[in-house]
């Protein structure tokens, strides 16, 4: 009689997640095995993954539909492990990312007309499917960034949503070089933003709380600071001549509203930082002198692109601090108080 032989299955191995298992949960470090590429995927070793304020909805379970357990994190950066079937054009040991854009579905009327960042069944990144806090993670292939050699990891996780963010609402903005470009909050994303709206030739005013950050937010490439505590920011603007961009990063609709009468001639409050509560204004303050209100959200993996090209032409960087995934909780927490100097990234 044949000896039965069974095919040696390879054991396989186990990883280490930053998982969410409910609505409002603590994070949790569990092992899961390590999960393997779909046809039309690839599985990225992750080496660092950005720590953003909208990984709430994950966390919190304030995005409709999601299912638990969720490992959060949208600003991934990582190597290429394994290709799944059909993918040709990205290979094992590339460098590549992942940001808050995760997938399209290629047939929506949006897509159709080359709009995937408004698909109607656009996939996001540690929300339809697990995110960056683990060691490795699938995606597919129309989700993945290229990333330039010149740049870290840890420095290119960041610029994959708040550095695509901030980068992607000024260029879209309408201002040119030389209008004067207001950046509101210096965390996470204004410290970005400013950045950016100086390289991009702007006249750049940063507003923020407090006079402690006014040396940084110059050297960050601001040319005035205004201190909202001590100051009336709209009348500080219109004493300047009137925004022509207001980029509103913080997380705060108050604020927001209170800068609407900061805005120049056809400005525009572009706004980038989410939160829930209505922003307060009236159709008067939006008549005169024709002003918009716009929201704004990321990009596609190709403007990503353009943001890490034009961070490594102009030198814009993220500052950080770093965390092991095994602090997951403690990072996100640190995050949250918004104390973090200025973008929180977890290495695996
Ligand atoms: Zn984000
Ligand atoms: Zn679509």
């Amino acid at each position: 009689m044949a000896t039965l032989r069974v095919a040696a299955k390879p054991a396989s191995a186990p990883m280490k997640v930053a998982q969410i298992s409910k609505p409002g949960g603590d994070f949790e470090i569990v092992e899961r095995e390590i999960p393997e590429p779909d046809p039309g995927q690839v599985r990225i070793k992750v080496q660092a993954c950005g720590v953003c304020h909208s990984d709430v909805l994950t966390k919190e379970g304030y995005w409709p539909g999601i299912q638990y357990p969720r490992i959060p994190g949208h600003e991934v950066a990582g190597i290429v492990d394994e290709v799944g079937a059909g993918v040709s054009a990205w290979k094992k040991g590339q460098r590549v990312g992942v940001g808050w854009h995760g997938g399209q579905d290629n047939t929506c009327r949006e897509c159709r007309r080359g709009d995937f960042r408004n698909c109607q069944n656009v996939k996001i990144c540690g929300i339809s499917y697990d995110g960056g806090y683990q060691q490795y993670m699938v995606a597919p292939v129309e989700a993945l960034v290229a990333i330039p050699d010149s740049l870290s990891d840890t420095e290119a996780a960041p610029l994959l949503c708040a550095g695509i963010t901030t980068y992607n609402s000024l260029r879209h903005s309408g201002a040119l070089p030389g209008d004067l470009v207001a950046v509101v909050g210096i965390g996470g994303l204004g410290h970005l933003g400013i950045q950016f709206a100086n390289k991009f030739g702007y006249r750049v005013a940063a507003i923020g709380r407090g006079s402690e950050n006014a040396s940084l937010a110059k050297k960050l490439g601001a040319s005035v600071y205004i201190d909202s505590q001590s100051t009336n920011a709209a009348q500080a603007l219109q004493k300047l001549g009137g925004a022509q961009v207001i980029l509103a990063t913080a997380p705060s609709s108050k604020v927001m509203s209170e800068l609407i009468d900061g805005l120049g001639p056809n400005g525009k409050l572009m706004v980038v930082g989410a939160t829930f509560d209505p922003i307060e204004v009236t159709p008067i303050q939006l008549i005169t002198g024709s002003r918009t209100i716009q929201g704004w959200a990321a990009g596609t993996p190709a403007d990503s692109e353009d943001t890490l090209r034009f961070a490594e032409l102009s030198g814009v960087r993220p500052m950080i601090e770093t965390y092991p995934l095994e602090k997951a909780g403690e990072a996100y927490a640190r995050m949250m108080s918004g104390k973090a100097q200025f973008r929180v990234v977890l290495t695996m």
